[in-house]
């Protein structure tokens, strides 16, 4: 990078050093016991705050490709945030890592093939071995850092590792997470050991987990207890007070491959008003969408609505979308708001068609204000945020009430529901620590929930996974990372 003078648009997201120094001065507000300030406190403007991803990609019918990589947390900002905030105000609010060819914004560390950490009997140990040497660069990169020209002067940059991201069953995985959704006891009483999360003690027995106020019995047990018995490798890192943190919920499978993807099945009630069986109402249902699409400018990759793709294999299931592009979940949403907000509810349905529409206008506007903000939100914009966020959970919650009511099977309250409000009150949190002067001056300050996301690294595996499977079998580490330099060189 270095020698290309790519570090600017790589790692920085086309900014100098000052960008450094603000992330940091707005990062210690939230986190003022990382040790890094002990460490670096002196030189904060040569740190690069940085993400590691983990995901596992597809490389032969029943044979799995682990893929680690690692990105700076700044990048170039989405697509609405360019379009619609100013240039000076992109600068002030810095941006998320979303622009820009995966490639020349995300860094492949390692793969590795599922069979050796999926049979222990073999060479279980494979796994953690990986990780350790992992841990050890990145150790490496923290206290020795690494010596570079940039803009003409010779200087050592230093690679602070602060999350890692990635689906919930990887984060368990990599963490050695002992409390996880796969926790959630089926029809069983909650016991002491069916903790759901592992920020929180929620799922267990005195703690539901579908709370979601400010006085929820969870919030007593916030970051109480280590959710593991054996640390990870990654606790070699340094670490604030809390580290059960580094593990981060990522807000795309928490929303698009969760909440919203249980709330777009609402379109199914439409049913209610539509006639026919479930395949031609579906196919009407479509029919209005695609054109509800078409004329509002929103794109849809979706080429029509079956009983799969909903998830309604029979009545007796609860349905919810299924569809690979997690930004259809975003544009069917969109639909059920404005649908919901034409309709005209038959008799002893208005309550529910009212909360249905509630929920999907309120995540509408956070998803719409978290996509249009840069990587550190206003005050005013968190509050927004946080405000509809707490609308949607607490409209969700009575849709699936009165579901539940009607015996409908519709609109589940799994543990994703627990991780979106787990995000929001970080939002909240970080408000409350924020001072009156970054308050009545609008100052960004709060650090956008996008910033753990997984969206573009979802494409990113898939790129990977692809290069993967044009490599010789008995080669594939190798030959997957000489594809990957030659692919580099070509999108540089
Ligand atoms: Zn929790």
């Amino acid at each position: 990078m270095a020698l290309h003078d790519k570090i600017s648009s790589c790692l920085l997201g086309g900014g100098g050093l000052e960008t450094l120094s603000t992330f940091w001065s707005r990062y210690r507000v939230h986190f003022p016991d990382h040790p890094l300030f002990r460490d670096h406190g002196h030189h904060l403007q040569f740190c690069l705050p940085l993400l590691m991803h983990a995901d596992e990609g597809r490389y032969l019918k029943r044979e799995q490709l682990l893929i680690m990589s690692w990105q700076s947390m700044i990048g170039e900002g989405t697509r609405p945030q360019r379009d619609y905030r100013s240039e000076a105000d992109c600068r002030e609010t810095q941006g998320l890592n979303f622009k820009g060819s995966s490639y020349r914004t995300r860094f492949l560390l390692a793969t590795l093939l599922s069979l050796h950490y999926r049979k222990k009997n073999r060479d279980g140990d494979r796994l953690k071995n990986l990780l350790n040497a992992v841990v050890d660069d990145f150790l490496e990169f923290y206290r020795a850092g690494v010596e570079v020209v940039f803009q003409g002067t010779r200087i050592k940059f230093y690679g602070i590792l602060l999350n890692l991201k990635g689906d919930w069953p990887m984060l368990s995985k990599l963490g050695n997470l002992k409390q996880h959704f796969g926790r959630k006891t089926k029809g069983g009483a909650p016991t002491e050991q069916s903790a759901i999360c592992h920020l929180c003690r929620a799922g267990c027995a005195g703690y539901p987990y579908h709370e979601f106020e400010i006085n929820a019995k969870w919030y007593e047990t916030y970051l109480q207890r280590r959710p593991w018995s054996t640390p990870s490798p990654f606790m070699r890192l340094p670490m604030p007070a809390a580290p059960e943190l580094f593990f981060c919920f990522d807000m795309f499978h928490v929303t698009h491959k969760g909440v919203l993807a249980e709330l777009t099945v609402a379109l199914l009630d439409m049913g209610l008003f539509v006639p026919g069986d479930i395949p031609t109402r579906l196919d009407k249902i479509y029919d209005d969408l695609k054109s509800f699409c078409r004329t509002s400018g929103v794109s849809l990759h979706l080429t029509r609505l079956t009983r799969q793709l909903v998830g309604l294999k029979d009545d007796s299931c609860y349905p919810s979308g299924t569809w690979f592009k997690g930004a259809d979940t975003a544009a069917i949403c969109k639909f059920v708001e404005h649908t919901f907000g034409q309709l005209t509810a038959p008799a002893g349905f208005e309550l529910y068609c009212e909360c249905i529409h509630l929920a999907a206008e309120a995540s509408n506007t956070v998803l719409s204000c978290m996509y249009t903000s840069g990587l550190w939100l206003r005050p005013m914009e968190a509050s927004a945020i946080a405000r509809h966020s707490l609308c949607f959970a607490r409209r969700f919650r009575e849709c699936s009430e009165l579901a539940f009511q009607m015996e409908k099977c519709r609109f589940r309250i799994t543990p994703k529901y627990h991780a979106y409000v787990h995000l929001t009150h970080a939002v909240i949190q970080q408000l409350g620590n924020l001072v009156d002067e970054v308050l009545e001056n609008d100052t960004p300050a709060i650090l956008n929930p996008l910033s753990y996301s997984c969206q573009l690294d979802e494409d990113y595996i898939g790129s990977i996974a692809m290069l993967s499977r044009t490599t010789t079998t008995g080669h594939v580490h190798e030959g997957t990372m000489n594809r990957y330099l030659v692919t580099l060189q070509r999108e540089w």
